[in-house]
C-alpha cells in the first residue's frame, strides 16, 4: 500500500521545520526558496516538489506532520 502526501497551497509554507522534525525521511527544506518539499525519492515527477508517494509503514510520521503543520498545508490519502 502506498499514501499520497501533498502540501497544498505550498505557498503558505512558513518554513518553521515542524514536519522536517517530525518526519524527516519525507519532508525536506529546499535550498531554493526554503519551503517544505517532498524529498525527491518519493516524488513520481520530479518536477513536482510538493506531492509524493511514500510506503504505508510511514504513515505515522505523515500524520503527525498533517498534524502539527501550523498552516495545515499537508494533506495525505491512501494511493
Ligand atoms: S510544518 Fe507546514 S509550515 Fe512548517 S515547514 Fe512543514 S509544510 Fe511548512
Amino acid at each position: 500500500m502506498t499514501l499520497r502526501v501533498w502540501e497544498e497551497p505550498r505557498d503558505n509554507c512558513i518554513a518553521d521545520m515542524v514536519c522536517v522534525s517530525l518526519c524527516g525521511d519525507v519532508f525536506e527544506m529546499s535550498d531554493v526558496d526554503g519551503k517544505a518539499n517532498i524529498i525527491a525519492k518519493w516524488r513520481k515527477d520530479p518536477d513536482k516538489i510538493n506531492e509524493g508517494f511514500v510506503p504505508d509503514d510511514m504513515k505515522d510520521c505523515v500524520e503527525a506532520a498533517v498534524q502539527s503543520c501550523p498552516t495545515q498545508i499537508i494533506h495525505m490519502e491512501p494511493a
